[in-house]
């Protein structure tokens, strides 16, 4: 958070002779010194002095000078109307907000009214509708366990504006880490001792106290049984519900947060946060927004936010039970059969409100009349839902027909009692209706009947006093009068009570005028009082079936969320999958003519491409950069999370199992994007494939080993790929640029290989993009360095190089040992392998090219820029054709070169030099 909070300096020295109002903004401000306080003095959130600046500057206000008989003081205030994109600003700029609200009815208060701080802001607890993004906006805590016994840690998460909120137990940083990633909270509360926990959600500093375990305990106790969570759950939910509360106003328990449940991730397909990332479900790898590239938009066509939050949490958490999964499909069948049916259900839907968000603000007591008036029309759409599904065959469309109840009763109590253009204001009148209760009822017709009166007195008083040109009126300072001009003033009768002097005439009342006057004045705010009333009566009950209009919004989220699915499911080439797992659990992954949702959404000329993956396989997928390595993999990923969490998928068919967990790890020069990639980084991440993969998993590995020297990294992909297949058994699909790895599949009857091919005409080279069985022979690199722009010269001199080093390679081969036995080796691997990241034992023996001399022969003898690099002297390894002194140096720099830490810049510089060092010779 910001270091300007607290109150300003200044004022806070001179608090004594300061006027009341700026007293009581330095006492809220004191009373938040966490929090940027904005203070509410008429039609504006103000602020002074250095905070009024710090707010300026970031809403880019105009600062103003407050004269009062203390000082001047700068102040800026902030529209209170449409103050919602300047506490975004102010969000952004890391700032938490306290909004000190008038609590006092201003014309009911003599001298200053009071203020309170009813909500306090926080990039995860924002609750107002303009400031949130229909998505789910969570804020986490995440706490270990300290007690004598503990191990672990538990993440807690809420989102304040739906009141969803839920705990569980993650037995190491690392799964508290990957929960968190799934959760991608807006803000992370740390717990006590939960230091050097690196994340990249914003975090908060919170109350220590409120994470104790008894003060947990007991906050938690006023929502659920605490009895159903464990100790270290206990103190992270209950935390964080303490959190939520300070958020609301901080006065007791919130309501509307009815549901706070545990749960193990592992009844999920469990995603971690590289998998999210690299599948790019939610987020595009080249930023942070929703920018249209994702699998989330592809398959979303939500009609309403309940079905578009539902959606994204089936995406994030798909089902492992294919009972469930199943059952999902087949209501996605029907639903994508029933045309007819299905628009109606969209074009009812597409009527139905936030009501998640809806029923929060009516337990918070924050609903004006129009909200309630939305949840109406939110039941009002109901009827027609359930009737139209009455015909609806799929057990899970029948069983949604149950789940959505009518609620007549409710919707009835609303449209009586709510007028049905409310205005937005609830302390103003105009929201009850008429017949709704007695005694507004009698007192309206007080009021009118009084307005009518008046309405008459002007042509009975002309007719009683004969003055023809008499006027009733009525004016703001004086109240009714009567207008009689200079010229008739004698006929005035005497109970006239004279009551403002004008030019031309005077103003009078009448005794009688003036009871009506009382009688309709206090009418009209008794009016106003007992709507205000009768309206906090009815939200009332509307807060009392909280639980069940929750479970309501509940149901339209996943109807909407399946007609989503099978909205998409009904687009060319879409298919069912169907299942194996148990007694066929023997049968592969088997995918025919598949597709990449995304890709093939942008680029209509997709190439589809089959999978078959058996139990316990690898696939080393090789062929130069570009050919669609990563597309391929990912596609599989994507096809696997679609299914899973009950959608169709881009295929001609799809026979798939059941997994538990899919990773993706991406070589860190692939990610340099993320900016954050360094081999150390990737290698805890394969440390944690490699510890937590089962038979059950899908694995896929994109160039991983590439943050480092060529020989560290195939040797370390070599024996991540032995281990998975030895030790896991799991599915695992490795792209890699290690040509040699492919050798493996020869010693291994579950390693196969497929491969990407280019064709070459003349020096251009076209991407095919079809998988095909057996290595890549060649991976172009020096085409598609050609095709990226590097200078003719530098290219020319690469195709040398090659040629040298093939034939350097060819001899070297031709005297290199035959294979050793694999068993001790292995024996070896799987003693180390669940403690630490493969060791590069055998790397000296695999780091040496493998090139075939056929094959270079038939390819033209082209290779990789790795290969070109390893065939340099090391010292070890002397090449036939010794290269000169400048190719060594020229070697040795790209060698030295750490690619992962160098910026574009740096290795155009880099790149220009080297190629200067070229020219020279
Ligand atoms: P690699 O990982 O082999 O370097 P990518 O998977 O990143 O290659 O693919 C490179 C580009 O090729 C993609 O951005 C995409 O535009 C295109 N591409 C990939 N696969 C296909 C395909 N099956 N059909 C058509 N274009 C594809
Ligand atoms: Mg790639």
């Amino acid at each position: 958070m910001s270091a300007v909070t607290g109150p300003p300096e200044e004022l806070a020295a001179r608090r004594a002779e300061l006027t009341p109002m700026l007293q009581q903004y330095v006492d809220r401000c004191q009373e938040h010194d966490d929090a940027l306080v904005l203070f509410r003095v008429g039609d504006f959130y103000k602020t002074f002095c250095e905070i009024a600046e710090e707010v300026a500057r970031i809403c880019e206000l105009t600062l103003i000078e407050r004269e009062d008989s203390t000082g001047t003081y700068a102040a800026a205030g902030i529209p209170v109307d449409n103050a919602a994109e300047y506490l975004d600003a102010l969000l952004d700029a890391g700032h938490r907000i306290a909004i000190a609200d008038q609590v006092e009815d201003p014309s009911e208060v003599t001298g200053i009214v009071d203020r309170a701080v009813t909500q306090v802001i926080t990039p995860g607890t924002v609750v107002d509708d303009e400031l949130l993004s229909p998505d789910s906006t969570y804020v986490a805590a995440v706490v270990d366990d300290e007690s004598a016994a503990g191990s672990g840690s538990a993440v807690a998460s809420i989102d304040v504006s739906t009141g969803d909120c839920r705990v569980t137990s993650a037995p190491t940083r690392e799964a508290a880490r990957e929960e968190l990633a799934r959760v991608a909270p807006a803000e992370l509360l740390l717990g006590p001792s939960v230091t050097s926990f690196e994340v990249d959600y914003p975090t908060t500093g919170w109350d220590e106290d409120a994470f104790a375990a008894e003060t947990a305990r007991e906050r938690l106790s006023a929502y659920t049984d605490p009895g159903r969570f464990t100790p270290v759950e206990t103190r992270a939910v209950g935390g964080l519900l303490a959190y939520a509360e300070y958020t609301q106003g901080g006065d007791g328990p919130l309501e509307y947060v009815s549901r706070v449940g545990r749960y193990d991730p592992a009844d999920h397909l469990q995603l971690d946060g590289a998998a999210l990332r690299s599948l790019e479900l939610f987020e595009n790898r080249g930023g942070g927004e929703r920018s249209g590239d994702t699998l989330f938009d592809v398959v979303n066509e939500t009609v309403c936010a309940l079905g578009r939050r539902r959606l994204e949490a089936w995406l994030r958490r798909p089902l492992v039970e294919r009972d469930a999964i199943e059952a999902r499909h087949q209501a996605v069948a029907e639903l994508s059969e029933a045309t007819l049916l299905r628009e109606e259900l969209r074009d009812r839907l597409s009527v139905a409100y936030d009501l998640e968000r809806l029923v929060s603000r009516v337990s918070r007591e924050r609903a004006n009349a129009r909200d309630l008036r939305s949840v109406a029309a939110t039941l009002a759409v109901v009827p027609d839902l359930t009737a139209a599904l009455s015909d609806a065959e799929a057990p899970r469309l029948q069983q949604l027909r149950e789940e959505l109840t009518e609620l007549g009763e409710m919707r009835a109590l609303i449209e009586s009692a709510i007028a049905e253009n409310p205005p937005q204001e609830i302390t103003e009148g105009g929201i009850i209706r008429d017949g709704f209760d007695n005694e507004l009822d009698e007192v309206r017709s007080t009021e009118r009947e009084g307005r009518e009166w008046v309405a008459e007195l002007e042509q009975q008083e002309r007719e009683r006093t004969g003055i023809e040109n008499l006027d009733v009126g009525h004016n703001q300072v004086h109240g009714y009068y009567i207008e009689v001009t200079n010229s008739h003033l004698d006929e005035v009768p005497d109970e006239y009570r004279r009551r403002q002097t004008l030019k031309n005439a005077e103003r009078f009342v009448t005794p009688a005028l003036r009871r009506r006057e009382d009688e309709i004045l206090g009418a009209a705010e008794r009016a106003d009082a007992l709507e205000y009333d009768r309206f906090r009566e009815v939200r009332a009950e509307v807060a009392d079936a909280a639980d069940r209009l929750q479970a309501l919004a509940t149901g339209l989220g996943r109807l909407d969320a399946l007609l989503s699915l099978a909205t998409v499911a009904v687009g060319p080439d879409w298919c069912r999958p169907t299942f194996h797992d148990g007694d066929d659990g023997d049968e592969p992954l088997q995918i025919e003519a598949g597709r990449h949702p995304v890709v093939a959404r942008a680029q209509p000329e997709f190439v589809p491409n089959g999978t078959e993956l058996a139990p316990g396989s690898v696939a080393l997928i090789t062929g130069p950069n570009m050919s669609g390595k990563s597309t391929y993999m990912r596609q599989v990923g994507l096809i696997v999370v679609l299914a899973q969490a009950g959608g169709f998928v881009p295929a001609e068919s799809a026979s798939l199992p059941v997994v538990d967990r899919v990773f993706t790890r991406v070589g860190a020069s692939d990610d340099i994007a993320g900016g954050q990639s360094t081999f150390m980084r990737e290698m805890s991440e394969l440390t944690d494939i490699l510890h937590d993969a089962t038979e059950d998993s899908l694995v896929l590995l994109d160039e991983v080993g590439r943050g480092t020297s060529t020989a560290d990294g195939l040797a370390i992909a070599r024996a991540a790929t032995e281990f998975l297949h030895d030790e896991v058994g799991g599915r695992t699909m490795f792209a890699t640029h290690y040509h040699d790895l492919t050798a493996l599949a020869d010693e291994r009857a579950g390693v196969f290989n497929l491969h990407f091919t280019a064709m070459r005409e003349g020096n251009d080279v076209t991407f095919l993009h079809r998988v095909d069985e057996g290595p890549s022979s060649s991976s172009y690199g020096i085409e598609v360095a050609r095709m990226a722009g590097v200078p003719e010269p530098v290219v020319e001199r690469s195709r040398a190089l090659v040629d040298e080093s093939a034939a350097g390679a060819a001899t070297d081969r031709a005297q290199a040992a035959p294979a050793e036995p694999r068993a001790a080796e292995s024996e070896a691997r799987r003693s180390a392998g669940r403690e630490t990241p493969p060791a590069s034992g055998d790397g000296g023996r695999t780091v040496e090219p493998q090139t075939d001399a056929a094959e270079m022969a038939q390819t033209g003898g082209q290779q990789t820029l790795p290969e070109i690099v390893n065939a340099a002297p090391d010292g070890s390894e002397p090449a036939d054709g010794e290269p000169t002194a400048a190719e060594a140096e020229l070697v040795e720099e790209l060698r030295s070169l750490d690619v992962a830490r160098t910026t574009p810049l740096e290795a155009l510089n880099r790149l220009q030099e080297l190629q200067q060092l070229v020219e020279d010779q």
